[in-house]
This record gives structure tokens, sequence and C-alpha cells, in this order.
């Protein structure tokens, strides 16, 4: 299984699928898929592919969904996979790609290699780097299984349920020029945000909720009154109200310093995704902690403060978690994988696809 499932993902990493750029990587996997495992292969009208395999020796069963993404991060072009001393490493100009990619190698695999298992989905998402885009877009109609594994996470043994309400702002603040030696006709945009900021909580609120002022641009020349200044904003909290309480005080926050003294501010606020949680006593769940316990690991549940795919997919109605693949060093030329782990995570999910069968 090690030499089959080592080319699998090399070969993968090959194909360059930085985010935008997914389409040829997606049509090599509907090719493999069809040709491999006898996928009916769907891309959808977003790029998405939908691969559904039939049940093997385990009819009945509600069907599964496992999901990985298409895009890598920068830099990803021409990645050059390097295996030494069981370890896989780009040759270093370059990320990986393990991140998603060996995820999406495990899944193929276990899919490939377990005795029995129910119809399963596989579902490659594209844009999951630049706003988890794939799956907001994805066709759920091509969907049967209404439970499944996103498979895009370190870590091994913990399983993430759940995710945050994340609200972005974009606040463009318009206040007056004038020359600096004449001031008294100009509104400073900068001293407007300024005096926004500081009206609002930000940095860590409680042990669930944060937010963040991230960019600042504004201003022209040094001796003009700045005109405009435009500020990127957001928060997060794994209570979907207080987010909207948060993100509602930030908005206000500008409006009121703007209305202060004149000026204006105009505020794009809107929510990348909302705040779920899969029950720790789902199916979905269970099945996860039993498999991950099977091959020895200890399981463990979390939340996070990030957007996943499942946390998207989870918001339109499905159950969904995120398993880990076992990379290290995601998003740099330092990314690398211990093909040991990448063993163990298809272990998880081919034990995953096999007991599905016993419990249903
Ligand atoms: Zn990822």
């Amino acid at each position: 299984m090690t030499d089959r499932l080592i080319d699998r993902f090399c070969s993968m990493v090959r194909i360059d699928s930085e985010s935008g750029n997914e389409a040829p990587f997606i049509e090599a996997m509907k090719a493999r898929l069809e040709e491999e495992l006898g996928a009916e292969c769907t891309v959808d009208a977003h790029g998405n592919l939908v691969a559904r395999v039939a049940a093997k020796g385990c009819e009945g069963i509600d069907p599964i969904f496992l999901g990985a993404h298409a895009d890598t991060v920068k830099p990803g072009i021409g990645i050059e996979p390097v295996v030494e001393d069981g370890v896989v490493q780009s040759k270093g100009n370059t990320i990986l790609g393990a991140d998603d990619k060996a995820g999406l190698a495990a899944i193929v695999e276990a899919v490939a290699s377990a005795s029995r298992r129910p119809t399963v989905e596989i579902v490659i998402t594209r844009g999951e780097e630049v706003g988890l885009v794939g799956a907001k877009n994805l066709d759920l109609s091509l969907l049967t299984a209404t439970r499944g594994y996103i498979v895009d996470s370190d870590s091994l043994n913990e399983i993430v349920i759940g995710g945050p309400t994340h609200a972005s702002l974009d606040v463009e603040i318009v206040g007056k020029a004038a020359h600096a030696a004449f001031p008294e006709g100009g509104i400073s945009a900068i001293r407007v945000a300024a005096n926004a900021i500081p009206r609002f909580q930000e940095g860590r609120l409680d042990d669930e909720t944060v937010a963040n002022v991230g960019t600042i641009e504004g201003g022209a020349i040094r001796n003009g009154v700045p005109e405009t200044v435009k500020i990127k904003a957001e928060c997060r909290s794994l209570t979907h109200e207080k987010c909207v309480t948060q993100a509602e005080a930030m908005k206000r926050a500008f409006e009121e310093a703007a209305g202060d003294v004149g000026a204006t501010a105009n505020v794009d606020l809107r929510y990348e995704y909302v705040a779920s949680k899969v029950s720790e006593d789902s199916d979905t769940v269970r099945l996860a902690k039993d498999a991950i316990a099977a091959v020895g690991l200890e399981p463990a549940t979390r939340v996070i403060l990030g957007g996943t795919d499942a946390l998207v997919l989870s918001g339109r109605g499905l159950d969904a978690v995120v398993l880990g693949f076992g990379g290290k060093g995601a998003h740099s030329v330092d990314e690398h994988i211990a093909v040991a782990d990448l063993e163990k995570a298809t272990d998880i999910l081919r034990t995953l696809l096999e007991m599905s069968c016993e419990t249903g």
C-alpha cells in the first residue's frame, strides 16, 4: 500500500493547482477516479468535483462523503516532491501541497483499498484557501450523502467538530481634502479612524470571541488633510450572537466617529460563515472516534476559530467534521509529511468506511 499511496500523493502534487487555477487538477482527478474507482463524476457549475463510488459489500447503509480541497497556496508551481528518510517534502522552493493533496491521496487510497464500504461521494472543492468559495458554491444536489468528513487538518487524532461565525468589515471613511497649511476646510479621515477604533474592543474578548483591525490604508500626501481611509477588520465567535453584537459595535463605531465630524463611513459588513457544531453524540463523530481509536490513537474533539469546508457544509445542512492527514508546516516551503503519518491517515479513513458498514 505504501508505494501506491506515495506515488498517488506525489503524482497529485506534481499537477499545479494554485487557488483560481484548479481546473487541470480537477480534470485529472476526474479521469483518474473514473478509471480507477469506476466513479460517476460530475463537475458542478463552480468547478467542484463530486465523484460517486458505488458501495461494496455494504448495501443499505447511508452514503458518506469524503472531501478535500483541490487548491494550494503559493508558491505552488512546479512542485517536485522528494522522499527521503520516510518524509516527503518539496525541493525547497515551493510548498509541498500536502495541504490538501495528502488528504485527497488518503481518501482515494482508503476507498480503493477498503474491504467493504458504503457508497462514497468524494468531494473535491476549489478555492478553499481563498474564502472557502468552492464549498459555499458546491452544488448540493449532486450529493446523496448527508454526513461526511473533510480531510484537511494536521493532527491525526483530532476531530474538528465546530467553528465560528466570522464577520468581515470593509470600511471606507470619507472626509474632506484640504491643504495642510489651510486645514480649516478639511476633515481628516485618518483622525476619524483613530477616533473610531478605540470605541470597540479588540483582540481577545472572551474565550470564544476575537476581533481584529487588520489593515489601514489612507491619505495621499504629507501636506494634505487626508480625505479617505480604508480599513479591513474582522471578528469571530463560536457563539453566533456574540459575533453579530461585536460586528455591529464595530460598524457603529466607524459610523458615529465619522458622523461626529461631518465625515461619512461606508461600512460593508458581511458574514463569511455561521457558527455551528456537530454533536459529540452524532453518528458522524462517533464513527470517527471509533476509527481513530481502532488504529491505536486517542481520539479527541475540538472546535476552532477558523473556517473550514466542513463548517460551510454544516451551515448548509450537512453533518460534516474535519479529520487530519498528518502534514506539518502547511503554507510554507518547509511543508512536509511523514510517510507513516500519511499511512495512518489512510488507515483511519479505511477503518471508518469499513466500520460504517457495521454501525450504519
Ligand atoms: Zn487545507
